[in-house]
């Protein structure tokens, strides 16, 4: 099916036109047509991504009568980025329709401006619901000859705590109006707005076969839960092209990442709401225009993202709730494109994985972190297309370049290249040998010296929470032991507990030593760790009277004091 055959208005056929629009999209298919052909409600299941604004936006500026100056569609939309997407989509569609005029409401700009562009004669009114109910008790404007509403969407209105707005606004629209509702989802209190206002609804679910979530290539890598960050930056360093979202759970480690990114020298910026909408705005723009390559962000911050092109989103941590799992993924592969969404899991989150792929019917491959060499090659392909790509200084060269030319004409071309690649390799080669190489969890207790029979792994239960770091750690052992700080394998802190790893043979004398000792003032626990890299059962350091002893003595010394 082509544009052509559907009931449109030559002149929207002219704008989506020049916006290279040919053929529909499935919803489009699926809507377009019927919403134009008969006023019903209409209930359409479909992310961002599947070409929805133009699936409500065709059949509703085809119905308005612009003779009229009556505000007669209104669109509801969860923030003011969509909002200003929607706006600006419809401008695009209605470009050869004369006197169509569309007015933007949000939060955080002037509101008489706003009650201008709608006094000025606005058909069409694409709002968030908190201004818009703001507007309507201030009697700036008036929904009341509204023919076509739609909540884009709703789930994520809902989120957000919209309800009451959404039922205040519905409640002023004429009865027998249109309503055309979109959600990515289709939670119970969206099928509860659907019930209360909507009558015999044209259902529609663009679930598989949408464009978006078909090109999305599901990722996941199991890392230690320290390594985090690490992990993070060496997915970025493997795609060093990257255009993408971080998401992150909270604000502050939404800044933090984003803090340690860009002090890192990654072109990255945070989006939250502890930012200034000016703040915001800037972080926004600037990514849209790919100046800025990499936006940590809220989920809350990033719902009004509507960006094409975005090529990785990165799980930093899997969201609370498996349907913003959806909302995150449809960010990447949109119109077409194809795109790669990354979780980052420990061993504490991984079993979410299973619950998503089961709850919204995807498959994650499993992979391991690029490794060092990986990079390094992605890193010099990515600094030979530099080469072609950069703008040469003739006339400051110029006067250089004999010289230069003297000094290197000894070398021939395929030397020279090898040469200026070297520079940029040996140096990334040598970083990557340096830096530790991120663990994947799955050899968590089988890692290191302790893979071989003559090591083995102490488990104490000592960790960051009680102060504890790993110098901190070789300075306990080598303090009790008497042994040298090299006759400590490798290190694992975590929060409430730690492993090192020691030769097999010491072991007794490595558990006798560190028996009934103190860490500021506290006992602690020292086991050889099993294979699985938990505490084992046996061996343990701790005499099973030894902490009441402690405790006995402890008590006597206080009654002295
Ligand atoms: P949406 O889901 O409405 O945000 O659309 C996603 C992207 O697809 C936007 O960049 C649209 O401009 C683009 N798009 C929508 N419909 C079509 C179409 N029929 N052909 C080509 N691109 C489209």
């Amino acid at each position: 099916m082509l544009f052509t055959d559907l009931p449109l208005n030559p002149n929207i056929l002219k704008g989506i036109a020049e916006l290279g629009f040919e053929k529909p999209t499935p919803v489009q298919e699926a809507t377009i047509g019927q919403l134009i052909e008969e006023d019903r409600d209409l209930i359409g299941l479909a992310q961002t991504g599947t070409g929805k604004t133009a699936a409500f936006g065709l059949p509703m500026i085809e119905k308005i009568d612009v003779k009229s100056k009556n505000v007669q569609g209104l669109v509801i939309a969860p923030t003011r980025e969509l909002c200003v997407q929607i706006s600006n989509d419809f401008k695009a569609f209605s470009k050869y329709i004369p006197k169509l005029n569309i007015a933007t409401i949000y939060g955080g700009a002037s509101m008489d401006k706003q009650a201008k562009e709608i006094r000025s004669g606005a058909q069409i009114i694409v709002a968030t619901p908190g201004r818009l109910m703001d507007m309507m008790r201030r009697k700036m404007v008036k929904i009341n000859q509204v023919n076509y509403t739609v909540l884009d969407e709703a789930d994520e209105m809902l989120n957000m705590g919209f309800k009451e707005d959404i039922d205040g606004i519905l409640e002023h629209t004429p009865q027998d109006k249109c309503t055309w509702l979109f959600s990515a989802t289709m939670p119970k209190t969206v099928a509860k707005i659907a019930n209360s206002y909507m009558e015999n609804p044209l259902e529609i679910t663009i679930g598989h076969k949408n464009i978006g979530a078909e090109n999305i290539h599901h990722i996941y890598y199991n890392v230690n839960e320290r390594e985090r960050y690490h992990a993070v930056k060496r997915i970025l360093d493997f795609h060093p092209n990257i255009y993408g979202l971080i998401f992150c759970r909270t604000r502050r480690t939404t800044q933090d990442i984003a803090d340690k990114l860009l002090k890192d020298g990654y072109n990255a910026a945070p989006l939250h709401g502890d930012l200034s909408q000016m703040q915001r705005d800037k972080a926004m723009q600037k990514f849209r225009e790919k100046t800025l390559q990499i936006l940590v962000a809220t989920d809350v911050a990033a719902r009004g993202i509507d960006v094409d092109n975005i090529s990785h989103v990165i799980n930093y941590h899997l969201p609370d709730d498996i349907e913003s799992y959806t909302h995150r993924s449809g960010r990447t592969a949109r119109a077409g494109k194809k795109g790669e969404s990354i979780a980052i899991v420990s061993n504490k989150d991984i079993h979410r994985i299973k619950q998503i792929e089961k709850k919204i019917k995807i498959q994650f491959d499993a992979l391991e972190l690029p490794s060092g060499k990986e990079i390094c090659e992605q890193q010099i392909l990515r600094y030979a297309d530099k080469i072609k790509r950069v703008k040469i200084n003739e006339n400051e060269l110029a006067k250089l370049l004999p010289s230069i030319q003297n000094d290197l004409s000894s070398f021939s071309k395929e030397d020279l290249i090898k040469r200026i690649i070297s520079i940029e390799f040996n140096q990334l080669l040598d970083y990557y040998e340096k830096s530790k190489g991120v663990g994947s969890a799955k050899n968590k207790g089988q890692k290191g010296w302790a893979k071989d029979n003559n090591h083995e792994r102490f488990f104490i239960n000592l960790g960051y929470n009680k102060g504890l770091n790993k110098g901190g750690l070789l300075r306990l052992i080598c303090s009790n032991t008497n042994l040298p700080s090299e006759s400590v394998g490798e290190l694992d802190l975590y929060n409430d507990f730690s492993f090192f790893e020691m030769e097999k043979s010491l072991a007794e004398k490595i558990i006798g030593d560190l028996q009934d000792k103190q860490y500021d003032g506290k006992d602690f626990v020292v086991e050889i760790a099993s294979k699985d890299g938990k505490r084992s059962k046996g061996n343990s350091n701790r005499k099973p009277t030894s902490k009441k002893r402690n405790q006995r003595d402890n008590k006597r010394v206080k009654r002295k004091r």
